[in-house]
């Protein structure tokens, strides 16, 4: 069966086909760093990766390119607050998105740019659009003219009756009712970044970024470009009208749209208090292998509904693979072959590639590897499982986890690595008060049962500042939770008048 993807510009599921052979250019849009990325950010990122990972499984030769967006509205705003420069203050969300990515085995693309980087193409192409009358300037700034683009919407499918021809929008994010002339290029404010250009001094604004980068490593028409659903309008329609009002090509030939990630049903927001980092997750004790599994389970074209109880059963489930994994490799079977089990382990390989090229169907091929889990581990129960049995189920695994790769116990390591949990030592047990059994755990080398009770003074000061906060604003139920989670990692805290103090028990 060949791949199928749900392509955003014609709104079907069409099969997936390069341009040249087995070539694939694919671009993401990447993070913009001006905070910590959240778990919505990562649900499309795994989806993401998922997408290559499937590529490269089916044989296609693959250069994918992610940007960073370091100057925007955001970036510049919170770098000025922050009384950095916008390369300092982006910096530290540059390396905490590179640590998250392997954190949660994210594969590195091909090719990652920052679009500070970029500055030279971005204007090269506001130059092109300018001459080409797609492009005007007015006040310092230069815009993009909608109404001469005649394909304006075809991503959307929105209707520009209404809009003005040379009404002018300024700020990065707009919704569909605003839709009209945008920024290319934006005039200096006082006390804003800017760069000294033929275009004359200023920023670009955010959309040329992404179709200036995209084309000098993939070339004017490539295969896949893909994002949040929120991405649709206005960055990728604005896009397509730069890029293919330059070129007269096509653009890309197919969209890929993960839809939102919300929390326990409701849309996730700091004001609800619902709002989760990454990092927010991992101090709490929470796996990133589960945390991974947990986010590629649901297709991406589905509203992912995050809950705590789906990260428990997600640790479950991954823990269910791995004992499987281990009983194939360590229990002994009698010799010779059943013919029905290695053919029973063929067909959930093949379930789970049908499932994976139909649109990456991430939740029908979770279940049919667990399907043959299930009918392996009452083979072996029943003594019908052979020595020779072992390959093809292994081999099943094997492929299943190049996609998925949550098989590997990698965590505690990278938690460590990373600086969440310190490694356990007599001596921060002694500090920490740990318990017998824990001290027992840390002799026999198995470390992941104590994390939570190792969290790093940091950590501990930010989730006391997140409380307080939370105080602030009146939201008691989320200060509480906060308190009884720290309180599970045996921190103690004690409010007084003059502020919050905490304690190790
Ligand atoms: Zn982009």
């Amino acid at each position: 069966m060949s791949f199928r993807v749900y392509n955003t510009l014609s709104g079907q599921l069409e099969e997936f086909k390069p341009l040249h052979d087995n070539q694939v250019g694919m671009y993401t849009c990447g993070p913009t760093v001006y905070d910590f990325a959240h778990i919505g950010n990562y649900r499309t990122f795994v989806f993401q990766d998922i997408l290559r990972r499937w590529l490269k499984y089916r044989g296609y030769s693959l250069r994918h390119v992610m940007n960073l967006t370091d100057v925007d509205d955001n970036t510049i705003r919170n770098s000025k607050a922050a009384g950095l420069s916008l390369r300092d203050y982006t910096e530290k969300y540059v390396e905490a998105f590179q640590v998250d990515r392997q954190l949660l085995s994210l594969e590195d693309p091909e090719i990652v740019v920052r679009a500070t980087d970029s500055i030279d193409d971005m204007v090269k192409l506001i130059q092109t659009l300018v001459e080409k009358d797609y492009a005007y300037a007015s006040e310092g700034s230069i815009y993009f003219r909608v109404a001469a683009f005649k394909n304006y919407g075809q991503l959307t499918k929105i209707d520009l009756s209404g809009i003005r021809d040379g009404a002018r929008i300024d700020s990065d994010k707009y919704d569909k009712n605003n839709a009209r002339d945008f920024a290319l290029w934006k005039a200096p404010k006082e006390g804003e970044p800017f760069w000294e250009t033929p275009l004359g001094p200023g920023r670009p604004g955010w959309h040329i970024e992404c179709s200036v980068m995209s084309m000098k490593y993939l070339g004017e028409t490539f295969e896949i470009h893909s994002g949040g659903v929120d991405l649709i309008f206005p960055h990728h329609e604005n896009e397509i009208a730069q890029s293919e009002a330059a070129t007269g090509k096509p653009f890309v030939r197919y969209w890929l749209h993960a839809e939102h990630l919300i929390v326990n049903g409701e849309k996730m927001s700091k004001s609800l208090g619902n709002f989760y980092t990454l990092r927010d997750l991992l101090v709490q004790g929470y796996k990133p292998s589960a945390i991974r599994y947990l986010l590629a389970a649901v297709p991406y074209r589905r509203h992912l509904n995050f809950t705590f109880e789906g990260l428990h059963q997600a640790q479950q489930s991954i823990e269910r693979l791995r004992n499987f994994r281990l009983r194939l490799t360590q229990e002994s079977f009698s010799a010779g072959e059943n013919k029905a089990l290695q053919d029973r382990a063929r067909a959930a390989c093949q379930a789970f590639e049908d499932a994976m090229d139909d649109n990456l169907n991430t939740a029908e091929a979770l279940g049919a590897v667990f399907a043959m889990v299930r009918d392996a581990n009452t083979a072996m129960d029943r003594g019908e499982f052979r020595a020779g049995d072992r390959a093809p189920f292994l081999d099943t695994l094997e492929r299943w986890d190049r996609i998925f790769c949550v098989l590997e116990d990698s965590d505690h390591e990278k938690l460590v690595k990373f600086g969440f949990i310190k490694p356990l030592t007599v001596e921060l047990a002694d500090r920490t008060g740990l318990t017998d059994s824990a001290r027992a755990v840390i002799g026999n080398g198995h470390h992941g049962a104590a994390a939570t009770e190792l969290m790093s003074d940091e950590e501990i000061e930010r989730w006391i500042a997140e409380r307080d906060e939370m105080r602030r604003k009146g939201n008691y139920a989320r200060a509480d939770e906060i308190r009884q989670n720290l309180q599970k990692a045996d921190i103690i805290l004690e409010d007084s008048k003059v502020g919050t103090r905490w304690k190790r028990k």
